[in-house]
């Protein structure tokens, strides 16, 4: 068989440029070790999305808060000096459970739990990160499809830019949710089937959640005291919350999408903005900027054939098997999901990155 050309070597592979990936590369940085991350899309940040209106305001498609109790994304953020604020959370929550019905107006029976929201969105985090790496460490549009490992030290392969790429590597560390491993890299000698049972029975978070925002001249809602937050029975939003930036150069909104995720997006745009107005009010009715991401069609988070598309709670993450490196212990897994702290979170995948960092550099 004739393999594909060896590009270069280096020490660590990291595989995916979400979070996670792009945390492990800031803790390995300063050891003056050789550090490369291969991701699939032509993009940084994975699950982590902002998306702007002119380029002036960010809105998340993908994550948008953390809470107080979560001291590995704070200690983060404070170390790159990116500022956030609390939630508006101010004023009565609508609640609908008939359309030809007002929605009805509630005060929180229980003290709201305090969450932030990083200042010019989540992808503020991914940029800042980012910055602190030098240009050649991160590699886009370079999916990586198998890893062998051979004489010591990992292989690994894949496509960059349609072509063939080899790379040879001390350590790699996998950020991809453990359900997307098994149909995406292919490894030599193959997982035992309990590390590939657990990586299919672990549910990506959030991977099919469908998120819309909606952007308006003001916060219009504020005027009549209400926070924003909105719940329905009748769709096709289910939950909406305020997402106005900080600066409140305009005001916005976020869902989640629970029906008609299958109907043409204009059509499904529209009956949207029908219930922003039949909830909020009349101003609802023209938004100057609208987007919205079904994570459950993006091949790099999510695909069709997963075991647990749907929980009705938080689960348990931190599966103890994929905690165990692979491979002679070269291999490591560090995705959110992988993590026995805030599992599922942004802060799961930053506490999960510093710890597998930890652990190769006192190997290597
Ligand atoms: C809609 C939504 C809302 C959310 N809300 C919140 C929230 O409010 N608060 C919170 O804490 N968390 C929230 N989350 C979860 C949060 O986004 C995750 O915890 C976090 O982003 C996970 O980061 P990660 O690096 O572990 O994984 P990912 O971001 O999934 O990164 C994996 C990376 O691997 C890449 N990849 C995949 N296949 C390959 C391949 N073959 N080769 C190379 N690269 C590959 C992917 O493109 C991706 O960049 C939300 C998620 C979603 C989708």
């Amino acid at each position: 068989m004739t393999k594909k050309p060896l590009l270069f070597d280096c020490d660590v592979s990291i595989i995916g440029a979400g979070l996670s990936g792009l945390a492990s590369a800031y803790y390995l940085r300063e050891s003056g070790i050789n550090v490369k991350i291969f991701e699939a899309r032509n993009r940084a940040g994975g699950r982590i999305l902002s998306v702007s209106d002119k380029k002036e305001s960010y809105f998340d498609l993908g994550p948008a808060w953390f809470w107080p109790h979560q001291i590995n994304i704070q200690e983060m953020i404070s170390e790159l000096d990116i500022k956030y604020f609390e939630q508006y959370e101010k004023g009565h929550f609508l609640f609908e459970n008939d359309i030809n019905k007002n929605a009805s107006r509630h005060l929180p029976k229980w003290e709201m739990p305090v969450s932030y929201r990083i200042k010019g969105g989540t992808s503020e985090l991914i940029n800042k990160l980012a910055d602190k790496l030098t240009p050649e460490t991160v590699n886009l549009n370079s999916i990586v499809t198998q890893i062998e490992s051979r004489d010591g030290g990992l292989y690994i392969s894949g496509l960059k830019d349609n072509k063939d790429f080899r790379i040879k590597t001390k350590y790699a560390i996998v950020t991809l949710p453990p359900a997307l491993i098994p149909t995406q890299i292919n490894f030599l000698p193959r997982l035992s089937s309990k590390v590939t049972r657990a990586m299919e029975d672990t549910h990506t978070w959030m991977g099919h959640a469908m998120k819309v925002v909606i952007v308006y001249e003001k916060p219009f809602w504020r005027n009549k005291g209400l926070s924003g937050m909105g719940m329905s029975y009748v769709g096709p939003v289910q939950q909406f919350h305020d997402a106005t930036p900080y600066d409140e150069k305009v005001g916005a909104l976020f869902g989640w999408i629970g029906s008609l995720r299958e109907e043409k997006k204009d059509e499904r745009k529209q009956k949207i903005i029908d219930q922003v107005v039949r909830m909020f009010g009349d101003k609802g009715e023209k938004p100057l900027f609208y987007d919205e991401l079904d994570w459950s069609k993006e091949n790099f988070t999510s695909h069709e054939n997963e075991k647990i598309k749907f929980v009705s709670e938080h689960p348990n993450y931190g599966n103890p098997t994929l905690l165990e490196p692979q491979m002679s212990e070269r291999l490591f897994f560090a995705s959110t999901e992988v993590s026995p702290i805030s599992g599922g979170y942004l802060d799961g995948a930053i506490y999960i990155a510093e710890q597998v960092s930890k652990k190769i550099l006192n190997m290597i």
